[in-house]
């Protein structure tokens, strides 16, 4: 609940925006997006899925090309690279970080290979700088998928902004939330005019509504805050909840990274002298109202002819199968909240 989203929908009611093709939110959005990422273009459109295609089509990439992306990631980004007629490279990703690892993205960069595609997930940041310098060193673009995790800085930089373009989503989940939504950010014209000039078909095809711009001005104003307590809300839930050998949380990111908490994962170690299964435990931990859910199903068992596999994949495979997820809404409330969650967490590890 929130009274500024309250005011923006009925100042839109009373202003006759809500009603309109374009009027002053989406203008507002974009220079407000802008300027806290501190770059110079943003375009607007429907969601974070088609805003990672609208990306890749800014980038001029299609038939032929290859794009590097995590085994272990949004199911929607392996479809945006064939939707623009390219070919996925699956690498894998670190275990700590859950994000792309390093060392196998310089493994999968090949001939054909035009971008890598990184996404910051589950409150785990990428390793950005390595990754500008690998990218610059073979010439090839960056795709910065921030939609888990809008504000976050990576190594004090805003997260989105060390791509050659960043995407942000405004889905019905995600921290900032119109329902639908997403924009592209970059500091490259010449990205920012093809990606405009596909969205742009006499109208535009994939917008964003005036409603929604309204809805995300207070919510994008009040962001750095909420980031700061979902992080304070994690480190005091994660002092708690620690010590277990098979139920293992993401690790706190260390100085100069400040993480946004779309979700928190946590790793439920499968097999030998493992107590439950994964959906043993989710099961059990539901029953308490905890709202923790698998993660992403990976694309470790994609066929080869769809994409290109770098190496065994063996760390996105254990993610496909041990990865769960709590839901960020519970980060906002008081400690005391939180500490009754660290306890559930707590009597349910304690129960197997
Ligand atoms: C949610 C999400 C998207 C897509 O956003 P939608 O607005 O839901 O289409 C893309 N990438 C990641 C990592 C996401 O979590």
């Amino acid at each position: 609940m929130d009274p500024g989203v309250r005011d923006a929908l009925l100042t839109a009611y009373a202003d006759g925006s809500w009603g309109r093709y374009h009027g002053h939110h989406c203008d507002q959005l974009t220079q407000q997006l802008a300027e806290s990422h501190h770059i110079e273009y943003v375009w607007l459109c429907a969601s974070g899925t088609v805003a990672v295609e609208v990306a890749l089509r800014g980038l001029g990439i299609g038939d032929g090309d290859e794009v590097v992306l995590a085994a272990y990631d949004f199911p929607g980004n392996f479809r945006a690279i064939e939707a623009v007629g390219a070919r996925p490279v699956l690498v894998d990703i670190d275990r700590e970080t859950w994000c792309l690892d390093v060392q196998a993205v310089e493994a999968g960069v090949g001939e054909r290979t035009r971008a890598i595609l990184v996404s910051h997930l589950h409150g785990g940041l990428a390793s950005m700088s390595e990754l500008r310098e690998l990218a610059d060193r073979h010439g090839v673009a960056i795709v910065e998928d921030a939609c888990q995790a809008p504000g976050a800085r990576v190594d004090g930089r805003i997260a989105g902004t060390w791509g050659d373009v960043g995407v942000l989503s405004f889905g019905g989940s995600k921290l900032l939330t119109a329902g639908r939504g997403g924009a592209i950010v970059t500091n490259r014209q010449d990205v920012y005019q093809r990606a405009k000039i596909f969205c742009e078909r006499g109208n535009d095809a994939f917008p964003l509504s005036e409603l929604q711009a309204a809805v995300l001005l207070p919510q994008l104003e009040k962001l750095p805050d909420r980031n700061r307590v979902r992080a304070e809300n994690v480190r005091r839930l994660l002092a708690q909840c620690g010590g277990w050998s098979w139920l293992q949380p993401l690790g706190v990111p260390d100085s100069g990274q400040q993480a946004s908490y779309y979700k928190l994962a946590w790793k439920v170690f499968q097999g030998a002298g493992s107590p439950c299964t994964r959906e043993e435990f989710l099961r059990v931990i539901q029953a308490e109202g905890v709202a923790i859910d698998a993660g992403f199903r990976g694309f470790g068992k994609r066929s080869a002819r769809r994409c290109r596999q770098v190496g065994d994949l063996v760390n996105s495979k254990l993610a496909a199968e041990d990865t769960v997820l709590l839901h960020h809404p519970v980060l906002l409330e008081p400690f005391a909240v939180i500490d009754q969650l660290a306890q559930a967490i707590s009597k349910v590890v304690d129960s197997f």
